[in-house]
């Protein structure tokens, strides 16, 4: 590879919205087969809003969205904003946040008017041997099967309520997973969101392979695995959950909407943060390639 062929090729990228982070990564799209793609903040908006509260027989909805909303205001994850944006919409003021800890892949936990609250996924609740009662459980179901995330939210050991929050897909991803299909890959779904909404997010871009409720931590094992069979991976991201992943990956892609961390452990950005720059990204390397050899 002459180095002025491929400094054509990143300024033409630069054009395109897509930074690389040297001529090197260009070789690695060559044989690359399969796209792992975070959902939220990849595939959709990551802009999430509170749609429906559910609370327990004699539980107050407006103090659910004041502690709830309270604890979700000290987190940065798309959930959370939507969440206390919601709340303050409907409460006004929130109460102030005597304990916080965020707990990545689950949710939060705090003490808010001196109550011992969790936001989050079921799992989180059942770390603390709470369950939620029927009534919670049926409407968290009925959410999920439409797509939408359920967060339970509970306080001094009881479940108190379901809300239900969406995020939408974005207008440009199931393009981009055509696109890319078109070059050859492969498209996974990837995601620590549940099953249900994974497979209806999935379902709505034309991705056909799902790996859901997977842990931070353990995304990066699923990259490793498909490694491990024989394929060459690209992985797209955003958020700082996807940065071991995005490492790992033969080719890291990130979201130039996402965060910092993910964007240096990648090797290509996506400055628009649309999903069709990846394909973009991809056959114009290749191109570059195809016109040096
Ligand atoms: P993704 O892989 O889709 O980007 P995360 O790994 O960040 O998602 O989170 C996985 C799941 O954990 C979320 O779908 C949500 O159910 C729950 N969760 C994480 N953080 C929060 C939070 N701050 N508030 C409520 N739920 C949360
Ligand atoms: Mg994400």
């Amino acid at each position: 590879a002459t180095p002025t062929a491929l400094m054509v090729g990143t300024g033409r990228g630069a054009q395109l919205g897509i930074l690389i982070k040297g001529p090197e990564v260009l070789e690695t799209t060559r044989k690359v087969d399969t796209v792992v793609l975070d959902k939220t903040g990849t595939v959709t908006t990551g802009k999430m809003t509170l749609l429906a509260v559910h609370t327990a027989d004699s539980t107050d909805e407006t103090e659910v969205l004041k502690l709830a909303g309270a604890l979700e205001n000290a987190s940065e994850h798309p959930i959370a904003q939507a969440v206390a944006t919601g709340a303050v919409q409907k409460v006004g003021a929130l109460p102030a946040l005597e304990d916080f800890a965020n707990i990545p892949g689950l949710g939060v936990q705090g003490v808010v008017e001196g109550h011992a609250v969790l936001v989050g996924r079921e799992k989180l609740l059942a770390e603390w041997e709470i369950r939620l009662p029927d009534e919670l459980k049926r409407a968290k179901d009925t959410a999920e099967a439409s797509g939408r995330t359920a967060i339970a939210v509970a306080w001094d050991g009881e479940a108190r309520a379901v809300l239900e929050v969406a995020d939408a897909v974005k207008e440009t991803s199931a393009e981009a997973i055509t696109k890319l299909r078109a070059l050859g890959l492969t498209p996974i779904l990837l995601t620590g969101d549940n099953e249900a909404v994974a497979k209806a997010v999935a379902a709505e871009v034309g991705i056909d392979e799902v790996i859901a409720e997977v842990m931070p931590e353990d995304k990066v094992d699923v990259v490793k695995r498909l490694q491990a069979e024989g394929r060459s991976v690209a992985m797209v991201g955003d958020g700082v959950n996807d940065a071991a992943a995005l490492a790992q990956a033969d080719l890291g892609l990130a979201m130039g909407t996402g965060t910092d961390a993910a964007i240096e452990a990648s090797d290509l950005t996506l400055v628009r943060g649309d999903l069709r720059a990846a394909a973009d990204a991809i056959r114009l390397a290749r191109r570059t390639l195809g016109t040096i050899r």
